[in-house]
């Protein structure tokens, strides 16, 4: 009866209910979490939304906020009960303000579009993952996402000035405030970034935009050990923080799964290393030139021994070939069988001891099994990615994920690290968070939880079990 009423609303073309056309709403990146649901609403106005979260309210239906549906972590996809409310055609860019460096948008504007208004009005927005031409700000916003250039310019949460949120009982809070300054109690829109769409719907956000860069240069080097990948790090940041916009790691693994499943993706160094840093420099300053600036630093790290090659990018091809070694990481594993993931965080200094250890413990519970260490080493965070052994089985090996994640996570727990740097909790740890946060912490979750969504009808079991409510 209420689904009828949300399809009355909406009216055709506003709701899917045949499963045969649901397909790009119900799975999702890594097919862990396939879903099933009776309704996916896609509303095209604020208002629709709020209706229909006042619908679901009266009659207790649980909902899934969803927006670009590219979610690592099984928030996004409906578990039967619960309905879809898609953000995808509330997707207009409401205002962009030059001269105030912020943007108005919907929540439903794809992360690339965003970019590419930011930049038809000489400005940035640096949000940028390999997901961006298909996620969504307010999937971004939701996830707290992260992407390559924290380094520089922060998470999804630092790029936010204000937020317009349909709350669980259907009310629009408008907090779409353009001010840099605002000490007027509680910061309301933190609630409601990186909460996974579990405390409700965001429907627009006022982000902060930057100056564009009109340089950028790219250098991939290679190095002998872990500790001197942090060294450099550290000298690239002391001598020219203002400017370092991206700072990768690469294993050697890594750039041989790249080069051989990808044939026109080749080796940029002429000889082989243990560990790769993809270095990125950008500027919106083209009167100093910006690659002798890095020719400066690599020269410095070559004679304190801690670079044994490096190439800096001659033009935009190069620079594209270097950043695809590094994007094309995860999805190539496959090519080598099953890969079990982690995304997690340790103090940056601890990167070389995480990585020994943790590979040490996995190698020791699975003989011959392949780690693949990689991503955004300048913000701590790795993709503790582990392909199987060459020729194991693949699913007896993938029966394995949760012990080996628990392997992973109790070390990364005794480097006071986190277990989820950057794609959240969702469904797949939520046990993990109920393992790793202080008693305190989840019953303050709980308490924001409770009180803002009473009835839990917004993506339960998400983030917080009903056993933690
Ligand atoms: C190839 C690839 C690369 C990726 N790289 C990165 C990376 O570098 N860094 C990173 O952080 N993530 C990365 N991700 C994960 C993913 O892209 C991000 O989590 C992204 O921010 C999700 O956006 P989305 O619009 O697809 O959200 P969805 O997947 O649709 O939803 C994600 C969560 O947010 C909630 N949600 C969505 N929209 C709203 C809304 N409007 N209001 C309230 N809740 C909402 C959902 O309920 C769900 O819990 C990657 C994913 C892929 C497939």
């Amino acid at each position: 009866m209420s689904l009828d009423a949300i399809k009355e609303l909406l009216g055709p073309g506003g709701y899917i209910d045949d499963p045969q056309d649901m397909g790009p709403y119900v799975s999702e990146p890594r097919g862990r979490w396939p879903g099933t649901t009776q309704l996916i609403a896609r509303p095209n106005s604020v208002e629709d939304v709020s209706a229909i979260v006042k619908i679901c309210q009266g009659s207790q239906i649980p909902i899934v906020p969803q927006g670009g549906n590219t979610g690592l972590a099984g928030g996004n996809t409906p578990l039967g009960d619960e309905i879809v409310v898609s953000l995808s055609r509330l997707n207009t860019i409401r205002e962009v303000d030059a001269a105030g460096f912020s943007m108005t948008v919907d929540a439903g504007c794809i992360l690339a579009d965003i970019q590419e208004q930011a930049n038809d009005a000489n400005r940035l927005f640096p949000l940028s993952l390999a997901a961006e031409g298909s996620c969504q700000i307010g999937g971004n916003l939701s996830t707290n996402a992260g992407g390559v250039h924290v380094l520089r310019y922060g998470s999804a949460r630092d790029l936010v000035l204000g937020l317009e949120v349909v709350l669980p009982d259907g009310r629009i809070w408008n907090g779409l405030r353009k001010l840099r300054k605002d000490n007027t109690g509680y910061d309301l829109k933190q609630l409601f970034l990186g909460a996974e769409g579990t405390l409700g719907i965001i429907t627009g956000a006022v982000l902060k935009l930057f100056p564009k860069p009109r340089q950028k240069v790219v250098a991939l080097v290679g190095l002998r050990e872990l500790e001197s990948v942090v060294a450099l790090l550290s000298l690239a940041q002391e001598s020219h923080g203002e400017v370092l916009n991206a700072f990768e790691l690469i294993p050697r693994l890594a750039i041989d799964f790249v080069t051989t499943h990808l044939p026109d993706c080749t080796d940029p160094l002429a000889t082989q290393h243990a560990w790769y840093a993809l270095i990125e420099l950008a500027t919106a300053d083209d009167n100093t030139p910006l690659t002798p600036v890095l020719e400066n630093l690599l020269a410095k790290a070559i004679d304190l021994q801690l670079v044994e090659d490096g190439v800096i990018a001659q033009n935009e091809a190069q620079a594209a070939n270097i950043w695809r070694l590094r994007e094309e990481i995860s999805d190539i594993q496959k090519h080598e069988g099953g890969s079990i993931k982690h995304d997690v965080s340790v103090p940056v200094q601890m990167i070389p001891a995480f990585i020994t250890e943790a590979s040490q413990a996995v190698e020791q519970a699975i003989p011959g099994i392949r780690p693949v260490p990689f991503g955004h080493i300048g913000d701590g965070n790795i993709h503790f990615n582990l392909t199987q052994p060459k020729g194991a089985a693949t699913a007896p090996y993938l029966d394995q994920w949760e012990a080996i994640n628990e392997i992973v996570h109790d070390i990364v727990a005794r480097y006071d690290g986190s277990f989820s740097a950057e794609h959240g909790i969702g469904r797949a740890k939520v046990d993990e968070l109920r393992k790793y946060k202080s008693p305190l912490e989840l019953e303050l979750m709980a308490n924001l939880k409770n009180s803002l969504d009473p009835n839990n009808i917004m993506n339960p079991g998400r983030i917080l079990s009903e056993d933690d409510l």
